[in-house]
């Protein structure tokens, strides 16, 4: 049931075409989500040797609170790159490729998945193995039990011939503990690889490159206002406590890539951070009044919250019933 509750909420996430799946929980068959091989990623220039890649229609989809393909980026320094995200399948992942050996000209001495999700990781075996992988060690082990599970949704909602079948697990050279930051050397740029604690999967890293004030988020803040975080796994406190650290952390000039979207101030953060205090707020009043779940989900509506294109969905379907879960845990 949770198997099969997460992969249709991982593949409504994932996609542009969200509503038609409503209720369905699995792409219309035949339909990709979004479509591996017709996406076409661009980068924009964040710094000197700092960049963020995202799909050619992210900024329209974000604006329409759809939610556009996976976002990622590049850091250049004197030794070498780093990669954020290998993306979905072989030829999304030429394309960053490509974008970097455009941009940077250096070798890829990096690549982080900022979660096991596959449009995130699938893309590491297309890279060259002096190319080291950093993960958070629970994405490798989640990697390690559940990568045929994950490759028969994936094929389930973004359709075959994308590339998905082929995929070979290639996991963490570098491993991040829980908790903890790993800074890596570029060469005249460091980059900071930190586990603020769970965030959607407990395999959640964040990359924050210091000197030009850009953090990658990865799934955690899908986009800018008006998208809403997934509790895809729960913890609605955890994620919430999560999101308010990373909040403190940043700057005020700090620029944020999300997993799908393009860049967001760190107030842009607050929208996500409102969201779920209001969620936590009001699931906790309607179980202290006793309610059942499914009043609970008819009590809490938060209409003040429905501009993101699968708000339908993804609040009464997803958050409020997580929230309950997590709340009423003594
Ligand atoms: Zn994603």
């Amino acid at each position: 049931m949770k198997r099969k509750l997460i992969a249709s909420l991982i593949a409504v996430l994932l996609g542009a075409g969200g509503l038609n799946l409503v209720g369905q929980g699995a792409a219309i068959a035949g339909e990709p989500i979004w479509d591996g091989n017709t996406v076409e990623m661009r980068s924009e220039r964040l710094a000197d040797g700092v960049f963020a890649f995202y799909a050619n229609n992210a900024r329209e989809l974000n604006a329409k609170g759809g939610a556009a393909a996976t976002s990622g980026g590049l850091v250049v320094g004197s030794k070498g790159a780093l990669l954020i995200e290998t993306m979905l399948n072989k030829r999304l992942n030429r394309q960053v490729q490509d974008l970097s050996r455009k941009l940077g000209g250096k070798p890829l001495i990096y690549a982080i998945n900022t979660s096991a999700h596959g449009d995130h990781s699938f893309g590491n075996m297309y890279l060259s193995a002096s190319t080291r992988i950093v993960q958070h060690a629970s994405t490798r082990a989640y990697i390690d039990q559940h990568l045929g599970d994950d490759k028969a949704f994936m094929i389930k909602n973004f359709g075959t011939g994308r590339g998905i079948e082929e995929i070979k697990a290639r996991t963490g050279d570098i491993l991040v503990a829980p908790m903890s930051t790993l800074t890596l050397d570029l060469g005249g740029k460091t980059v900071d690889v930190i586990d603020f604690g769970f965030a959607q999967t407990g395999g959640d890293l964040w990359v924050w490159e210091p000197q030009s004030k850009v953090m990658w988020a990865g799934n955690p803040v899908i986009a800018s206002k008006p998208a809403l975080p997934w509790l895809l796994d729960g913890h609605l406190v955890a994620t919430l406590d999560t999101l308010n650290r990373v909040h403190a952390f940043l700057p005020p000039d700090a620029r944020i890539i999300p997993g799908h979207g393009v860049a967001m101030a760190r107030e842009d953060l607050k929208w996500h951070i409102d969201y779920l205090t209001a969620v936590r707020k009001n699931v906790q009043a309607a179980i202290d009044r006793g309610l059942t779940l499914e009043q609970t989900v008819q009590e809490v509506a938060m209409p003040e919250f429905g501009g993101y294109a699968l708000f339908g969905w993804v609040h009464p379907g997803l958050n409020v019933p997580a929230a309950y879960r997590d709340l009423s845990k003594k």
